[in-house]
């Protein structure tokens, strides 16, 4: 259920002088008043439109009958997207005995099910198929059936007269070969119920079989599925029989088969025992030689988590492939896992970025979905938390505890966003309204940092052995969340009920507000000695009442004389009060020291401390809200810290103080600009490097001098930088300065794979070029991999629009123009061609107006006749 939150507060910061709250007096203490950075709080929800309609309790699947194996035998008909399959299923009663299995089997057309060569009755509705076996059968006694069946994900109709478009389970992607950029192939997507189009099964989350699959195909095409590869036989001249084998069981939904004309790439995975485990990955031919590249840190993963979870890599192999027009990210198939083509990059793209938490994501699923699998879809944050944590561990280890944090933080926000906009639920959701609901920012983003604060509290240790525990518990069953509390309470040996009661059976986030009060004039006594102060921290949760109090176990840190000292208090109430002494000068408190809270944390506090902060915290989080907080003023002090800031050793502070330099004023960024051009050269990542080289350029006042140093910098990463990210920047500044000296340049990069190279090109050649670039757009349209990703052509088409009307030679170009749209309203991808009828439209109103002189008359009326026959 998404509903629509149209109200809500912009975070808005203030510096601004405010009276603290009395705290009843204490005889010969003054308060002290500070000035504080405040900020004005997003309030958690308006309660009145957050009511999250109470669909159904959405249970887990009845269990009566146990699959035990499936095998499956099919081929294919590439013409009419069809599968020719028969499914040989073995089962048992789960336990009262039964004479008939329920299988689910998606607008199949059902030939024959039989039982050692007898016929059996069965009746079938198009989404059900219930089978009457030739007796009864006791939980003791398994059964073989076997069905003859054809699947056609692409006409199928189920009951409602409803044509199933999204969760079609199997794919054949141009299968009549027509588009020659798109290489043919069949693909299959089976979370949550889809596997049941191409196969009939008990399509659940808590239902689990062995599996081995014969997929016949013409001798040119790769398979893959899961499990290990037994082997071929050929039948039929030309065709090829694949076996494929899996003896563990997993669930339905992870069945998986891929094929195409793939290049298998090798490596390999040095298990415990010294064996070599299969890691292979499945690519294009063009991708060949950066499949290492993409994938490469794979073995380096498995090795990593088998560490970290204590638990052996459970299943036979790890293969990866990509496919074109995925409907979904990537799928974690057991030991088989399917990418989109957003994956494909080469080594020099990969230096912007990377798809390495994509890959430990789909990894980390081996342990959590596919080892032990959810037992409900309610239930998903058992496999997605995990895996989005994976995510947060894979960064700590390769690229430090920084970037982890960095990552976390904007997971975070997406959760906080997406609350925002669509109202907030339980993590455990037994009242989702479809089941693709719970495919949110909940069941990842906010189960990743839950996670964390669960690690936080617990301690390394205890943590990793929970889940340990969890895994060899369950291992190859189904759970739900009270598992993992039982086996963290285990472990721990701690009643852990109001940490799951208010993270994963309740909604929201903590807000909180911080007061500091502190007094002067504190008696030289107590503990620590001379000179010590008292400070009080008032804590109010905000969160209105529709909302839990959390009780929040917080770390507290103390930074005076003595250094940094850590007080730990449980926050458990609306409102309350701590003190805390201090010795000598109080330079900051900071709440929540390793910043892991998952909530809205809103410290008022004076600036000092802030700036304190950026400077003397271990957490990153804490050093860019110190950044952030004390730079909200553009003065003296600030500026030393943001030419501090540049100079930080995490990449994204560096990043965040060009930008607050950004909107600061001249003489901030005079004084930056030194640093800025060492950066734009030197700085190790890419995204800063072009950040501040942005800044750079979008600075308008300059002198002859800087004109030339400017010319120079952006001329010279033109030609030597590594990044495209930081080319493109070039190519934008270094248009501004010299135009004609860019586009010569620039025409030499057209050829280049990066696809933001070449839109900067196309920018550029709007701005400046002339009818002679025309043919850069033709290649673009006409040769280029554009079409394979969804809405690039569509988007180089609008530029090539206005690039096309703002020529002088009007008539030439609409003319070279109407060859381009001809040919795209028949080989253009199908979101080029929905907007046909617009762009021709557009184009024929544009000829209409355009003044006819007695030289050009003619011309514009016979290009509109043509336009026109265009529609
Ligand atoms: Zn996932």
């Amino acid at each position: 259920m998404k509903l629509f939150i149209p109200l809500f507060f912009i975070c808005i910061l203030t510096a601004c002088k405010i009276s603290q709250p009395s705290i009843s007096s204490q005889e010969g203490y003054v308060e002290e008043e500070l000035e504080v950075v405040r900020d004005t709080y997003v309030p958690l929800n308006n309660p009145e439109k957050i009511e999250l309609k109470k669909d159904p309790y959405k249970k887990s699947r009845k269990i009566e009958t146990d699959l035990i194996h499936t095998k499956l035998e099919v081929s294919f008909d590439w013409s009419s997207s069809r599968l020719l399959g028969k499914a040989s299923i073995t089962a048992k009663p789960h336990f009262h005995s039964l004479d008939h299995i329920e299988l689910d089997a998606k607008g199949m057309q059902i030939k024959l099910v039989k039982l050692n060569e007898r016929t059996l009755k069965y009746n079938y509705d198009g989404l059900k198929l219930k089978v009457l076996l030739d007796r009864m059968y006791s939980s003791k006694e398994s059964y073989t059936i076997e069905i003859d069946y054809v699947s056609s994900p692409n006409d199928i109709e189920v009951k409602e007269g409803k044509a199933i478009t999204s969760d079609k389970g199997l794919y054949f992607i141009n299968p009549s070969g027509r588009d020659k950029n798109k290489m043919p192939q069949i693909w299959t997507q089976g979370e949550t119920e889809s596997n049941s189009v191409w196969f009939p099964t008990i399509d659940a989350p808590n239902a689990k079989s062995s599996q081995e699959i014969y997929i016949t195909v013409k001798d040119k095409y790769k398979t893959l599925s899961n499990g290990i590869f037994k082997g071929s036989k050929s039948y039929i001249k030309g065709y090829r029989t694949d076996h494929w084998e899996q003896k563990k069981p997993h669930a339905p939904y992870l069945f998986m088969m891929a094929i195409g004309e793939f290049v298998e790439v090798k490596d390999f995975y040095k298990r415990k025992d010294g064996s070599k485990m299969e890691v292979s990955y499945f690519v294009e031919k063009e991708y060949e030689k950066y499949a290492k590249d993409i994938f490469g840190e794979t073995p380096n993963m498995i090795a990593f988590f088998e560490k970290k979870l204590g638990v052996l890599y459970p299943w036979d192999k790890y293969h990866q492939v990509v496919v074109r027009d995925f409907v979904s990210g990537a799928m974690e198939n057991t030991g088989a896992v399917i990418f989109g083509d957003f994956v494909y990059k080469t080594d020099k793209e990969l230096l912007d970025e990377n798809d390495q938490s994509t890959i430990a994501h789909e990894l980390f699923h081996h342990w959590f979905g596919n080892l032990v699998t959810c037992e409900s879809w309610a239930n998903l944050s058992l496999n997605e938390s995990f895996a989005n944590y994976s995510q947060y561990l894979w960064d700590e280890y390769r690229y430090g505890k920084d970037e982890a944090d960095y990552q976390a933080n904007i997971e975070k926000q997406k959760y906080f966003d997406s609350g925002l906009e669509s109202g907030y639920h339980d993590l455990i959701w037994y009242y989702y309204n479809d089941k693709d609901d719970m495919f949110d920012n909940h069941s990842y983003n906010k189960g990743g940092r839950i996670l964390h604060m669960l690690r936080t509290y617990l301690g390394d240790d205890a943590f990793f052995k929970g889940i340990q525990l969890y895994l060899t518990n369950n291992a190859y069953r189904a759970a739900e969340f009270a598992h993992l509390r039982l086996a963290f309470e285990e472990v721990s040996g701690e009643d852990l009920h109001w940490f799951f009661n208010q993270w994963y059976t309740d909604k929201g986030h903590p807000i909180i507000q911080i007061k500091q009060t502190k007094f002067q004039g504190f008696p030289n006594k107590g503990s620590l000695g001379p000179n010590t102060g008292k400070v009080t921290l008032t804590i109010s949760q905000k969160q209105n009442n529709d909302y839990p109090t959390f009780k929040l176990p917080v770390e507290v840190a103390i930074f005076d004389d003595r250094g940094k000292t850590i007080e730990n208090i449980v926050v458990t109430s609306k409102k309350q009060k701590f003190n805390f002494s201090y010795k000598g000068t109080l330079k900051n408190i900071l709440f929540d020291d390793q910043q892991v809270i998952l909530g809205n944390i809103y410290s008022e506090k004076p600036r000092s401390q802030f700036v304190h902060q950026f400077y003397n915290s271990k957490s990153y989080n804490a050093r860019l809200t110190g950044l952030k907080r004390a730079t909200k003023k553009n003065n003296k002090e600030s500026n030393k810290i943001l030419m501090d800031a540049l100079k930080d050793p995490f990449w994204n502070i560096r990043l965040e103080a060009i930008k607050i330099i950004s909107g600061f004023g001249t003489e901030v960024f005079d004084r930056a600009l030194p640093f800025l051009h060492k950066m734009a050269r030197e700085d190790k990542k890419s995204i800063v490097r072009a950040a501040a080289l942005r800044l750079i350029n979008q600075n308008g006042e300059y002198s002859e001098g800087d004109w030339e140093d400017k010319y120079q910098l952006n001329f010279d990463l033109i030609n030597s930088d590594s990044s495209y990210l930081v080319v493109s920047e070039a190519i934008s500044g270094a248009s501004k300065l010299n135009p004609d000296t860019t586009l010569e340049r620039a025409s030499k990069l057209e050829e280049t794979p990066s696809i933001k190279l070449r839109f900067a090109i196309a920018d550029l050649y709007l701005q400046y070029g002339s009818i002679d670039q025309f043919s850069f757009f033709e290649s673009q349209l006409m040769e280029s991999n554009l079409a394979l990703q969804e809405g690039l052509e569509i988007q180089m088409l609008s530029i090539l629009i206005q690039f096309s009307l703002k020529q002088k030679q009007i008539v030439l170009s609409l003319n070279k123009c109407y060859s381009l749209i001809f040919y795209l309203q028949v080989k253009g991808t199908e979101i080029t061609k929905s907007y046909m009828p617009q762009i021709v439209d557009y184009y024929c109103s544009y000829i209409s107006e355009l003044e006819k002189t007695p030289e050009n008359k003619e011309e514009l009326e016979s290009l509109l006749k043509k336009y026109k026959g265009l529609k």
